[in-house]
């Protein structure tokens, strides 16, 4: 079965069991019925074991839920007695990078201060006040090429400086607050002890960016089942925006800065086939068989003169028709003259 169907039809296939079985009068597939279909589930846990079935399961890394991502975006930064607690905003910051933006943790680190041009005075169509960042930095796959990713505002009406869920806050309070003497350094850069603690060791002594979403899971108490990594928050930012809020792939494209289609395709599809590339030689083959297509052909040197000489002879053939044309054009006029003449 698995041959058949990719990996997202297959559950799909699962919940329309599920919505078949309640219209039907059974029970659902859940845990207190598991009694019934053991057999079934049985069959499908060792079909998910087998090397076949993980060949349609999608590259890279799982993503986090629906309810997993509205905490971290909720989550508090100031600590019982209302100050601001460093380490949780730019945990924070860095989580709401990976999974409203769709950041590489690469992108992450590659974030400096002096790369950011801010417009605190922005005012959008809806006449109401929406200061936001743009980042500019260089894509992950190909540095020679720059792109740019806006952080704004995410207030219910006027920007309110005092919402610590608006994204543009949390930066603006980061980058602040870093100030002008870490511009020239990435604002990730740093270890976790105390406050930012900066770290000037080189990149081994300081944190990856998974770090962030791992400490954030475990502060609001969300056991994750696998170690948390930063590519995990691209994976969301895709996976949310496309099977939740239903975007168009180019549009998420865009912004997570997948240039290549296949590359991006086969990141969200694990049995994502590229089918006309992969048909392209055997359907060019097919149309020479029945004759509808001639290769072209690799010319030896006498050959090529050969066909010189050809071209030169339809072209003289087609100056002699131009000459006579003007000859006979020429006698008219001659014609007309002499008429006028008379
Ligand atoms: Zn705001």
């Amino acid at each position: 079965m698995w041959a058949k169907y990719k990996r997202s039809s297959f559950e799909l296939f699962l919940s329309y069991i599920n919505w078949a079985l309640t219209t039907s009068g059974l029970p659902k597939i859940t845990d207190q019925h598991r009694h019934i279909y053991i057999t079934s589930l049985d069959l499908i846990k060792t079909i998910k074991k087998s090397k076949k079935w993980r060949l349609y399961v999608a590259d890279g890394a799982s993503s986090l839920n629906e309810t997993e991502c509205k905490a971290i975006a909720t989550c508090c930064v100031r600590s019982a007695d209302g100050r601001m607690r460093k380490d949780w905003l730019r945990d924070k910051v860095a989580s709401c990078l990976l999974i409203k933006h769709g950041f590489h943790p690469v992108d992450c680190w590659r974030v400096k201060i002096q790369n950011c041009s801010h417009n605190p005075t922005y005012v959008d169509r809806a006449m109401e006040r929406k200061p936001y960042y743009i980042i500019n930095g260089h894509k992950t796959k190909d540095a020679g090429k720059k792109v740019s990713n806006v952080v704004s505002c995410g207030c219910a009406h006027d920007h309110d400086e005092e919402n610590w869920n608006c994204e543009y806050n949390l930066f603006h309070t980061l980058v602040t607050d870093l100030g002008v003497e870490r511009s020239q350094q990435g604002i990730f850069h740093c270890t976790n002890k105390g406050g930012y603690g900066w770290s000037n060791r080189g990149q081994q002594k300081t944190e990856t960016i998974g770090k962030s979403i791992q400490r954030i899971n475990k502060r609001i108490q969300f056991a994750p089942k696998k170690k948390c990594t930063g590519a995990m928050g691209r994976k969301t930012f895709i996976t949310l925006s496309r099977k939740f809020f239903g975007f168009e792939d180019e549009k998420i494209k865009d912004e997570s800065h997948h240039a290549d289609h296949n590359a991006y395709m086969r990141y969200v599809d694990g049995g994502y086939m590229n089918v006309d590339s992969q048909t392209l030689i055997s359907r060019t083959f097919q149309e020479f068989e029945q004759r509808r297509y001639l290769p072209p052909r690799p010319e030896s040197f006498p050959r090529r003169v050969r066909n010189v000489e050809h071209n030169l002879g339809q072209l003289t053939e087609s100056v002699d028709m131009l000459i006579k044309l003007l000859i006979t054009f020429l006698k008219q006029l001659k014609k007309l003259q002499s008429f006028t003449v008379l």
